[in-house]
């Protein structure tokens, strides 16, 4: 092996919050993990907004359900509206199964940051930022990753395991293991709006439907 070839038990590809909570829950199980990211930031633009009891039920295995509830709002309801502005149901479930409400608000940059520094308890969990991963490999024994720096110096890693936490369009899914997407998405298109001042409660998801589309906000 040379000096830039590294084993590691698990690679995570992508520090998104699939990749990150995926890291910090190998962190409490004492699991030696590389999480390698293309970006050198957060993405700093609003995202996922809602997080269910099975999320927070995640979060809490992880050890971050407290530190993610300071910056969310629990128990929101979602209302949705017809175009003349009729409210024509809110939606607001009472069963708490795990124990977590079931509708919580969240901003997900936010969230990323307490999910990465949430890393930080664990010295045996590596989070390598412009780090970019073009190929992989698998056999029996595991796979080996060709992953590159922004200068294009190549490292080789070989694991036991790897996870695809690259994303919905990612690269290892459908470039390399040629796994095909199944399933449908909805036929209307959607739009996102976040208002700074809502005539309406603005900490409450608004569904509104016009004639062509339904709108979120
Ligand atoms: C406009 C918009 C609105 C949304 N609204 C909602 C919402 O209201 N509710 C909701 O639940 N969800 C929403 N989502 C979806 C939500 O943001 C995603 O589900 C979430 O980000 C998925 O997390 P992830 O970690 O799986 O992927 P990502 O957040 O995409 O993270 C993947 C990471 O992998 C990195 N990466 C990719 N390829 C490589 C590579 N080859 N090497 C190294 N790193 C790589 C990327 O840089 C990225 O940081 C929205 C998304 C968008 C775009």
């Amino acid at each position: 092996m040379d000096a830039k070839t590294i084993h590691v038990p698990v690679l995570i590809v992508g520090a998104g919050p699939t990749g990150v909570i995926c890291a910090n829950l190998l962190g409490v199980y004492g699991i030696e993990t590389l999480i390698i990211e293309r970006s050198s930031t957060i993405f700093d633009f609003p995202r996922a907004a809602g997080l269910d009891d099975e999320a927070m039920r995640t979060l809490q295995a992880a050890g971050l359900a407290e530190e993610m509830l300071r910056d969310m709002v629990q128990n929101v309801p979602m209302r949705l509206y017809s175009a003349k502005k009729e409210c024509m149901a809110e939606i607001l479930p009472g069963t708490r199964e795990f124990g977590w409400y079931r509708r919580n608000l969240f901003s997900q940059p936010l969230g990323e940051v307490t999910l990465r520094k949430g890393l930080e308890r664990f010295p045996h969990v590596t989070l390598s930022l412009n780090m970019t991963l073009r190929d992989l490999t698998q056999d029996e024994t595991g796979v080996t990753a060709k992953i590159y720096d922004e200068a294009g110096n190549e490292m080789t890693v070989c694991a036991d395991y790897v996870i695809a936490a690259d994303g919905a369009s990612s690269k290892i899914r459908d470039a390399i293991l040629k796994i095909s997407n199944e399933g449908k998405t909805h036929s209307r298109k959607w739009v996102v709006i976040e208002c700074d001042d809502d005539p309406l409660n603005a900490h409450i998801p608004h569904f509104t439907a016009n004639h062509s589309a339904l709108t979120s906000a």
